[in-house]
């Protein structure tokens, strides 16, 4: 185990925050040049002698090809699944996807190796976990915060929809393969972990006014992993090797947080609920798909910009004595008022989040993105009916906006 899993680990066992703390059953993580390697010795040591590399066409060529041969010059057999791309040329974790892969992986293989970015990772966590084997995470870009968590979220019938399944039994991110990814893949990573700007606010909101379970320890932790990313952020732009390998901790430690509490309330509020409201509406309609911290980057920087009208609005609201049919949500509001505020008007503002997007090279706009602005506008009205959570977006569409 790595040193943030002991500590992580830790920490939890004196946590006293009244939820469950999932146990860290992470092996390892090698977040290091040569972790490919290490990962062929990991699988011998573990004696798993049937193997599938899961992939899709394009990090097979990364990084599969060059794990299948270390593989077998370990004498290691394996067999490789790759997931065939939709009509937008898109690899997308669904049921066509996710049935490819079940009928690919034969029934006595040991273990899946996950081999590619967050949708191949969310295809093998689901076919491992059905399958009840274990599977092992080889990032091929810093793009994604979920590789370590146990959240699969999946397209079912056109709706985006997340199972808690189970996490990697070990992380191999080589750093050879992490600093060839693209900018674009990098500047997702980047905008998924800054959209903890907006779901930290929406968490601590939740379990505010919705009683959503709520643990100091794991909050810290993704503050910690949003705040390393913001203070590194010129190193991250240069793309070198040290500011790679800061934005991949990040995000592994943002998954981690959430694999110690069990669910994604840390590093998922209403920015994430707009991004899968717009990759619906994209699937739906056929359009070529847009990389998920891309679209959470973007959102992150809209929903903060509601929430600084909504948090006035919600508590006008609770002050106004218009008839109301939630009383005690009023109550709640009012009990709360300064920790609302101020929880709002301490959060990193949108301007900053665009800057440092920016510098990191990723898009900044939902135009640039190619969202339209009734898309948009629907997203904003629509998306918190996606989760069971009280975000500030949920509870001002359902009772304050009129
Ligand atoms: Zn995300």
């Amino acid at each position: 185990m790595n040193k943030s899993f002991i500590k992580f680990s830790n920490q939890a066992k004196q946590c006293h925050c009244g939820n469950r703390h999932y146990e860290l059953t992470i092996d390892r993580v090698e977040i290091k040049k040569g972790a490919l390697e290490d990962a062929v010795s990991y699988v011998i040591s573990k004696q798993l002698h049937h193997v599938v590399i899961v992939a899709d066409e394009i990090t097979y060529k990364v990084a599969g090809e060059k794990l299948q041969s270390l593989l077998e010059a370990g004498t290691i057999h394996s067999t490789v699944s790759i997931v065939r791309v939709d009509d937008q040329n898109d690899v997308v974790a669904n049921e066509t996807s996710i049935g490819q892969v079940l009928l690919e992986v034969p029934k006595q293989t040991d273990v899946l190796l996950a081999v590619g970015s967050g949708t191949i990772h969310d295809i093998t966590r689901m076919v491992s976990y059905k399958m009840d084997k274990p599977f092992i995470s080889v990032p091929t870009a810093p793009s994604v915060d979920g590789f370590n968590s146990m959240g699969a979220p999946v397209v079912i019938n056109g709706v985006k929809t997340t199972f808690q399944t189970h996490a990697p039994i070990a992380v191999f991110a080589d750093m050879n393969i992490l600093v060839q990814a693209p900018r674009d893949m990098i500047a997702a990573g980047f905008g998924d972990v800054l959209g903890k700007v907006t779901s930290l606010v929406d968490w601590r909101f939740g379990h505010i006014i919705g009683d959503e379970p709520f643990c100091p320890l794991v909050y810290r932790m993704t503050e910690d992993a949003l705040h390393t990313c913001i203070n590194n952020v010129e190193r991250i732009s240069t793309l070198t090797e040290e500011g790679i390998k800061i934005l991949m901790e990040a995000l592994i430690n943002s998954g981690l947080a959430m694999l110690l509490f069990g669910r994604s309330h840390p590093a998922s509020g209403a920015e994430h609920h707009l991004s899968h409201y717009w990759e619906m509406e994209l699937l739906r309609t056929n359009r070529k798909q847009i990389l998920h911290g891309a679209k959470v980057g973007v959102s992150t920087q809209i929903i903060a910009d509601l929430y600084k009208e909504f948090v006035f609005a919600i508590v006008d609201y609770a002050k106004g004595n218009k008839e109301s049919t939630n009383q005690s949500l009023k109550n709640k509001v009012l009990e709360n008022e300064v920790e609302i505020t101020n929880l709002i008007g301490q959060m990193i503002d949108s301007h900053q989040v665009k800057e440092m997007i920016d510098l990191v090279g990723g898009k900044t706009t939902y135009e640039e993105l190619a969202i339209e602005q009734p898309l948009l506008e629907e997203s904003v009205k629509e998306a918190h009916n996606l989760r069971e959570r009280f975000t500030l977006l949920y509870i001002y569409n359902k009772y304050v906006r009129s």
